[in-house]
Parts: structure tokens; C-alpha cells; sequence
């Protein structure tokens, strides 16, 4: 089922092998504690995989984002969850292209090396929701350090993580020219933050994915914690987002492939009638079309993937990569269930525990209606709906 034009096989491969000693019975029973897969993430940090993307001068492995939604379609493909890792893919990379050489020097390679995790980012508000343009966090600048005041929600991984990229407003809404301007991002050492003006509280969810509301309440932080320039950390923000989209498009098209694996065996294993239940067609035709699906959105996600690291515009394709991957892998999800039958809904088979996890994605990091949004106005010049 593998895209005949891969390039990637070691690594595939590679990251295959060490899942390997995170077969389905870890996962589960990580998902049924509630627990964060700290070994299986100490694994991929010690082998460098979550390095993929950071240059060889800081200890990286110099990847391209290719290279790295292989390495996370190869995760969610053996049964396990990028949810607990892919932050440190992306949010090194707003590091890497608006951050200071002092601060590349300073984290990047700890990042590299696995001592550091920059697994978190925090955008969304409890008040504003997708609106992010009008955010109510706000830093303040104040003898040589920035005070943060205001309040995150779904900010995940923030338990499991050294470090935070924070975009707060520095400039009030009313007095920016475009609504976009006036907000900044930081670097926040959360082991310094919590407990010292930055308050953790989780948030139990669908999914065993930690994610949190956080309150901020006078957090100091250093005025070289500023990344880029004040006032422009929407930009930066946005500019990261599209390595996002496609390395969640590839987790989706890794738990699709998933889906239809399981499926695919059951139905040829599972006799009712006295004949497999995948010798009718209306149990295997939904496989296939599933199937289909998957494929036809897997060429979205390398197009996107290829422009990312041809330094191309990608927003569209990393935009529709993700929302076709997500959509597909939902559907594969709920063929999968329907052909396990009631066993689908038992812990043991792990479809149900793939099946909360998969269904995420049409949320977030950004949900489909806006995904429609961004087409209609920037690729098919409809007028802005919102
Ligand atoms: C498990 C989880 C983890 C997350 N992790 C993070 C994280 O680490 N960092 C972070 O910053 N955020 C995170 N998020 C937040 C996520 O990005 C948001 O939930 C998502 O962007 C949607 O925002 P919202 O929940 O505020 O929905 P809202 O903005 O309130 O929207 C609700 C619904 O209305 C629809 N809608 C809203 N406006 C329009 C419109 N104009 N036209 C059409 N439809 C519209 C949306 O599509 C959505 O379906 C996480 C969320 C979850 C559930």
C-alpha cells in the first residue's frame, strides 16, 4: 500500500523497527492509565527522529519536512500516537526560521541531542476560539521583561514539555492598523513558569492526549525570550503552521492505512454465513473506497510536503492536505469499526481507542469549516466569510 514513488524506505524502515517495541498492548494500556508514552518517546528522542528537521550545524539530522511526516505516518501506521510527540517537530521550526542565532545556539541543540522538548505551543483562548486575531493574553513590557497576563485552553503536551511558544498581544487590538499586527511570541521555560505565575490545569478529554488550561497571572518572562520582532508573531505563527497541517496530514494518512489494514484481515478472517464477511460486497467496497481515499489524499500530502521544502508558497496544499488525510482517515476509522462489528468497540482490538484519536483532527489544529474558509478566499478569490 506504500506510495510507489517513496523515497523514504530506510527511514521508514527504521522508525518501524523501533515501534516495534511499542506493539498494540503498550499503547493500550498507556491510553487506559491516561498516561504519556514516556518510554516510547525517550526511544524516538534517543534514536534522533523527533531531530529530523533541525540542521547538522545544531546537531540535527537536516531533514526536510518529507522526511519528517514519514517519520509520523510510520508512528500512527504501527499503532501508536504523534500526538505525543509532533510538537517538537514543528514548534523547533518556529525556532529555527524567526528565531535569534543566540537563541538557536541556546536551545537547538538540546533539542537535537533529546534533552530538551519543545513540545508545546500556545495559541488558543477560551473566549476567542479560532478568532485568534482577537486574543486577550496579553505581555507587557516592563524593565527588561515581558509580564504576561490572560488565560490559554487546549495547550497540550505542556506536562511533558521544557519549553512553550506563547503568542500573547503587545499591542492592543485598537491600536494596530491591521488586526493581525500587534501580537508577539516567546519562548517560555516552563520549568521556571509553573507554579511562578503560570498556573497548569488538564483537561480530560476524549482522546489520552494531555492538553490543558493555563492561566497566566503576572508571568515574568526574559526580554530575549521575544522571538523575531515585536508585533509580528501572528506571521511567524502562521508560517509555521503549514509544516503543521501536512505532518498531521501524514498521521492521518498512517492511522488510514492503519484502518484499513485491520479492516482488510478481518474481513478476509471473519466467517458468518459460512463464507469470509469480506466476500460481500457491501463490506468490502466500503473498504476499498476507503481506501481510495487514503491514497488519493496521500499525493496531497507529499505535493505539500515538497513545496514546504522547496521554500514554496504551501498553504493551499498544506491546508487541503490536511483536511483530505483527516477526512479520509475518518472514514477509514468508521469502515474499520463497521467491519469488526461489535468487537470494534472491544479495548482489545485497539480500533476504538484509533478511532477517538483519528477523529480529532477534524478540529484541530484547525477545524474543516476553516479549512473551506481558506480555499474559498485565497485560492478561489471568494469574498472573506468571516
Ligand atoms: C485535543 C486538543 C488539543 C489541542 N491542542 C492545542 C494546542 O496545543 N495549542 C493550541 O493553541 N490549540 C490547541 N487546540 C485547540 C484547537 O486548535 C481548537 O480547538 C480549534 O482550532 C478550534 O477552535 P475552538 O475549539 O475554539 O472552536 P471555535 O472557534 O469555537 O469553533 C467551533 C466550531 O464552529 C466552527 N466555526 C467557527 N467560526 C466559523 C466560521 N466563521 N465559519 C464556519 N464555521 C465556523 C468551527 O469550524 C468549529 O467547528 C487543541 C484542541 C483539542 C481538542
Amino acid at each position: 500500500m506504500m506510495n510507489e514513488s517513496d523515497q523514504h524506505q530506510e527511514i521508514r524502515d527504521a522508525v518501524r523497527h523501533l515501534c516495534t517495541q511499542f506493539p498494540d498492548e503498550y499503547f493500550r494500556k498507556v491510553d487506559e492509565e491516561r498516561a504519556y508514552p514516556e518510554k516510547f518517546v525517550d526511544a524516538l528522542m534517543e534514536a534522533g527522529w523527533l531531530a529530523a528537521m533541525i540542521p547538522e550545524e545544531y546537531g540535527g539530522t537536516g531533514l526536510g519536512l518529507t522526511a519528517a511526516t514519514v517519520i509520523m505516518e510510520e508512528i500512527n501506521r504501527s499503532g501508536g500516537n504523534s500526538g505525543a510527540v509532533h510538537g517538537q517537530m514543528y514548534n523547533m521550526g518556529t525556532l529555527l526560521r524567526s528565531g535569534s542565532k543566540a537563541q538557536k545556539e541556546k536551545y537547538l541543540p538540546g533539542i537535537a541531542a533529546g534533552k530538551l522538548r519543545i513540545q508545546s505551543m500556545a495559541v488558543t483562548e477560551p473566549t476567542t476560539g479560532t478568532d485568534t486575531t482577537k486574543i486577550k493574553t496579553t505581555a507587557v513590557k516592563k524593565d527588561g521583561r515581558y509580564v504576561v497576563n490572560g488565560q490559554k485552553v487546549w495547550i497540550s503536551r505542556v506536562q511533558h514539555s521544557d519549553l512553550m511558544i506563547l503568542l500573547a498581544r503587545t499591542t492592543p487590538l485598537a491600536e494596530v492598523k491591521k488586526k493581525s499586527e500587534g501580537m508577539s511570541i516567546f519562548i517560555v521555560d516552563l520549568r521556571e513558569a509553573i507554579g511562578k505565575g503560570l498556573a497548569v490545569r488538564p483537561i480530560p478529554n476524549l482522546v489520552n492526549h494531555e492538553t490543558n488550561e493555563l492561566f497566566f497571572d503576572n508571568l515574568e518572562i526574559p526580554e530575549e525570550n521575544l522571538i523575531g520582532q515585536e508585533g509580528r508573531g501572528f506571521k511567524y505563527i502562521l508560517d509555521g503552521l503549514n509544516a503543521e497541517r501536512t505532518l498531521i496530514a501524514a498521521e492521518c494518512i498512517g492511522d488510514g492505512y492503519w484502518f484499513i489494514d485491520r479492516a482488510t484481515k478481518y474481513a478476509n478472517e471473519r466467517i458468518v454465513f459460512d463464507r469470509p464477511i469480506g466476500k460481500n460486497q457491501g463490506v468490502q467496497f466500503p473498504i476499498a473506497d476507503a481506501f481510495i481515499e487514503i491514497e488519493a489524499a496521500n499525493l496531497m500530502r507529499f505535493k505539500a510536503a515538497e513545496l514546504f521544502d522547496a521554500n514554496q508558497p504551501c498553504g493551499a496544499q498544506a491546508n487541503m492536505a490536511k483536511y483530505l488525510a483527516a477526512k479520509a482517515s475518518w472514514e477509514a476509522a468508521n469502515v474499520c469499526m463497521q467491519t469488526h462489528g461489535g468487537f470494534g468497540f472491544a479495548n482489545e482490538y485497539d480500533i476504538e481507542r484509533k478511532f477517538r484519536e483519528t477523529r480529532l483532527y477534524q478540529v484541530a489544529p484547525i477545524s474543516t469549516n476553516l479549512i473551506y474558509a481558506y480555499v474559498a478566499e485565497h485560492v478561489l478569490g471568494l469574498p472573506k466569510s468571516y
